[in-house]
């Protein structure tokens, strides 16, 4: 079985955002970019699935630009065996969204034919939270969100999934094809080696463009303007409960 890993280049988590002058999006140039760290979780589970003979092969797939490409060379130095990339540079003001992207990976999917897709939870640059729900409607397919645990039984082509919910841990149960998404908790994403980040270099990478996939992307959303957060003011140090309460019921007036 095939398992396809769809991994997303986003601003590095530790970068601290800015905002562009002339406030169309965040600012990406000489800015330190990275896998996306739910994508990475994705990645690692996909090669332990493969590491414990549940699967065959793992592909990873992406839809950006040309340095996009570094995305997918970290997740075949982490150990998948071959690449897709989706070649699209998208303007600033009309950023790819969860559902073009999810159109996109059911093209790429109808092609590779996986019998697992996994996708990180969401992108720490979109927040979205919407791509694997999204592909696994179009595909019709059965998923499990926010992974923390994965089983896969290869004879009976079931996958069993555990999913942090509110209330605890939800455990279900899904027929192949099924499409997945990482949370946090499912693992610790391994480094690539330097001989495997050597190796990679000559893993393929195949590059299409949505319009080979007869793809759609056109969206009907458009950012009108993005701000920073309003600056936090200093906080004061009061000197009793009493002070406290006065400010609670006068200034704040939330008692
Ligand atoms: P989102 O719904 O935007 O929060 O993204 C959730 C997940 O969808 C990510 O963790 C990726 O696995 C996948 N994804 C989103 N955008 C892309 C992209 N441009 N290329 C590849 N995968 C993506």
């Amino acid at each position: 079985m095939k398992i396809l890993v769809a991994v997303k280049r986003v601003v590095d988590y530790a970068v601290k955002v800015r905002v562009r002058p002339d406030r169309t999006g965040l600012e990406t140039a000489n800015v330190k970019m990275s896998m996306n760290p739910f994508c990475e979780i994705a990645v690692e589970e996909a090669l332990r699935l493969r590491e414990a003979g549940a699967a065959a092969e793992v592909v990873a797939a992406t839809i950006g630009p040309a340095q996009s490409a570094d995305t997918l060379r970290t997740a075949l130095a982490m150990g998948a065996d071959r690449a897709v990339h989706v070649l699209h540079d998208p303007d600033p003001t009309r950023p790819l969204l969860p559902l073009a992207v999810a159109k996109i990976l059911r093209a790429v999917t109808l092609q590779e034919k996986p019998g697992l897709v996994i996708l990180g939870k969401q992108a720490i640059d979109d927040d979205c939270n919407q791509t694997g729900q999204m592909l696994a409607g179009l595909l019709q397919w059965p998923q499990g969100t926010f992974a923390s645990k994965v089983l896969l039984d290869k004879e009976k082509q079931k996958a069993t999934v555990e999913r942090e919910v509110d209330g605890g841990i939800e455990t279900i149960c899904l027929d192949l094809p099924a499409v997945i998404t990482t949370d946090l908790r499912l693992n610790q994403p391994r480094y690539a080696t330097l001989p495997n980040i050597m190796k990679a270099k000559s893993k393929v990478i195949k590059k299409v463009t949505p319009e080979e996939l007869n793809v759609d992307i056109r969206s009907d959303m458009e950012a009108i303007e993005v701000n920073e957060p309003p600056k936090r003011k200093a906080g004061v140090i009061l000197s009793s409960v009493d002070e406290l309460l006065d400010k609670l019921k006068n200034d704040a007036r939330v008692l």
